[in-house]
């Protein structure tokens, strides 16, 4: 579930939490990468360098990522702030329905600008 931990850097909620390794470990699966091992923030920012693929994969897998980031933040504030429930099932639901609205967005600029 999502931490209720009173010290929170970034590192602990994106990194070493639980659930967020819960989330990133889902997430590798979901996207059929290799087990996400990262010991800084910045690894998981720059995990699409360290992939195999395209450049198209891999700015795909970076939007994805930056999606992940932003379902772990939004999910913590939206518990501690508003008091409202989540489970892994509603943060993963958002993190593909946001990734593939921003994959399309990708497309759309890759084919309409440039
Ligand atoms: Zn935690």
């Amino acid at each position: 579930m999502v931490c209720v931990a009173r010290i929170k850097t970034a590192e602990h909620l994106f990194l070493t939490c639980g659930f967020a390794q819960t989330v990133w470990h889902l997430v590798s699966q979901w996207c059929k990468l290799p087990p996400i091992y990262a010991f800084q923030v910045r690894d998981l920012l720059d995990l699409h360098l360290y992939i195999d693929g395209s450049a198209k994969s891999k700015k795909v897998i970076q939007a994805i990522c930056h999606m992940v980031f932003w379902c772990i933040w939004r999910c913590q504030n939206e518990v501690v702030l508003n008091q409202g429930q989540t489970s892994m099932q509603k943060i993963m639901g958002d993190v593909k329905g946001l990734s593939s609205q921003t994959v399309e967005l990708l497309n759309f600029l890759c084919y309409h600008v440039s």
